[in-house]
């Protein structure tokens, strides 16, 4: 029985259920701290430890579920309704003692706290919500908290969560209507999206009003993100992409997370087997990254797939793409645009920064270029610069073989 656990068994059990949740950065919050003697905690700072979590992607917060307990039975998940596990449940005062004990002793820098659906989606929000009010009105903590929250409950309720959560997240879970009926029949894609919708609305108007008056509330400043399971389903990255760039346009979400789907103990027979590759994941937010800051559209990231829809692994898909369009290389690097830079695979954002600002007192040489990439290799078929010209190179029917990287080692652009 839960009650007879110890506060350690619990968070044994808990802090692992929510290991499989990826949606927990914590870029982009407001920055506080509680210099001066007010207060408890900072949302940044020095001689912050690393995580807790067991596995957690994002170990400096204190990663755990309220409940693994649920009244759904979503076939991926390894807390639904008739999963096979030891089930445990945290009140929301031991939440919020957990994560100040853990918090003064430089473990963590914050909370990311998710839950299974227990009794109901309005009972579990009301739960998650009061730890949450526990730490910042009766603790004036002051760190990150990220509250996950549940689609189906009340609105009111979700926007109670984003007046004391830095960031509120509501996973879609699976990049297609489809997928969600088949392995999540309890959730609705339309709810969902309904819930995010409502939350972006209530983020822009919170922004506003304290724009006009200094001491209007915040709500969720560090806005809200989604997370979506890869390999659970069929769906291809050109399918998952697209999800992601709409969920970006019109929810004006700050991150879309990629879990690779991780198989569970006694899994549903409607799962695949095997999880796919690590770096598919990797994959994804490469391109991710290309639409959201080297001004891929949505697209052009899917002309980067192969034929199946899915990105080739052995190379990101920046190269990938440039391989398919050679025709657009090489680009003169003293005088091609920002945007022609930023597609030349092996530049960087900063690296194209500093050729801009470099190229306004000189001419520009391979060497130049050499340092300020880190892969002169990777570059130099698609770029001419005063004292090289690629001649050949970017035509060759061996280049992508030339410029794979050799080993396991994951690269950036
Ligand atoms: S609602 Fe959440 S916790 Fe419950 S089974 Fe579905 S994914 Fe798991």
């Amino acid at each position: 029985m839960a009650q007879q656990l110890s506060l350690r068994q619990k968070l044994e059990i808990l802090a692992d259920a929510a290991k499989y949740d990826a949606s927990c950065a914590s870029s982009g919050t407001a920055k506080k701290d509680s210099r001066g003697g007010k207060g408890v905690g900072s949302t940044e700072g020095m001689g912050i430890c690393h995580a807790y979590a067991p596995d957690g992607r994002c170990i400096s917060l204190l990663k755990i579920l309220l409940t693994n307990h649920c009244i759904f039975d979503c076939h991926y998940c390894i807390n639904r309704k008739s999963s096979n596990v030891r089930r445990a449940r945290f009140t929301p005062q031991e939440v919020a003692d957990l994560t100040l004990s853990f918090y003064k002793r430089n473990y963590i820098e914050g909370l990311f706290l998710s839950s299974g659906i227990v009794k109901s989606a309005n009972h579990t929000m009301e739960q998650l919500i009061e730890a949450a009010r526990i730490l910042r009105e009766e603790h004036d903590f002051r760190g990150y908290i990220h509250l996950k929250t549940i689609p189906e409950a009340d609105a009111e309720l979700i926007h109670e969560a984003g007046l004391y959560a830095d960031r509120v997240s509501i996973n879609v879970e699976l990049p297609t209507d489809s997928g969600l009926t088949r392995l999540a029949p309890d959730k609705n894609a339309r709810q969902i999206e309904g819930a995010m919708d409502r939350t972006k609305v209530r983020i822009l108007q919170a922004k506003d009003e304290r724009k006009r008056f200094r001491h209007a509330p915040r709500f969720a400043p560090a806005g809200q993100s989604t997370q979506m399971i890869v390999g659970a389903d069929g769906a291809s990255d050109v399918d998952i992409m697209g999800r992601a760039s709409a969920l970006y346009g019109n929810f004006g979400l700050r991150r879309v997370y990629y879990s690779a789907f991780s198989p569970i103990p006694d899994a549903s027979a409607v799962l695949p087997l095997k999880r796919p590759p690590l770096i598919r994941e990797h994959r994804l937010y490469q391109s991710d990254w290309l639409m959201r800051f080297y001004g891929y559209a949505p697209g052009e990231v899917a002309e980067a797939a192969e034929a199946d829809g899915n990105l080739p692994l052995d190379i990101d898909p920046k190269l990938a793409w440039a391989l398919k369009f050679r025709e657009r290389f090489p680009v003169d690097v003293n005088r091609a645009s920002r945007e022609e830079l930023l597609r030349v695979p092996g530049l960087g954002t900063k690296a194209v920064a500093k050729i801009l600002a470099a190229r306004r007192h000189r001419t520009l040489r391979l060497d130049d270029l050499a340092r300020l990439t880190q892969s002169i290799a990777k570059v130099r078929p698609f770029l001419v610069a005063a004292d090289w010209r690629p001649t050949r190179l970017t035509d060759r029917i061996d280049l992508r073989a030339m410029l794979a990287p050799k080993s396991e080692q994951l690269e950036l652009f």
